[in-house]
């Protein structure tokens, strides 16, 4: 089993914010854990708000970057109950999508 985005038979992959799909998908969990420096973030932040793909790749993934955006809006820091929950969902997206 397998989330990684490069072996899950994602066939668009372009760059918008100065960031590939594909590094986004990897980066998105480190996102959700917090682990994710401000230039990286800042690039997925733009990335995600213009890349039309990302935003129709699923359902569950498209409303999981729909949570991410509001999380990114939102200065306070990512409830774990909250992190663990998009994580998960992330992941079943994934899946679903491979
Ligand atoms: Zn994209």
């Amino acid at each position: 089993m397998t989330s990684d985005p490069k072996e899950a038979g994602v066939a668009h992959d372009r760059e918008v914010g100065g960031i590939r799909c594909l590094e986004v998908l990897d980066h998105l969990a480190d996102l959700l854990d917090g682990r994710l420096d401000a230039a990286t973030r800042e690039q997925i932040e733009a990335h995600l708000r213009d890349c039309n793909w990302c935003e129709r790749f699923g359902g569950a993934y498209a409303s999981t970057v729909a949570d991410i955006r509001k999380l990114l809006a939102d200065p306070e820091p990512l409830d774990e109950a909250v992190q663990e929950r998009l994580s998960r969902r992330l992941r079943e997206a994934l899946e679903v999508h491979r």
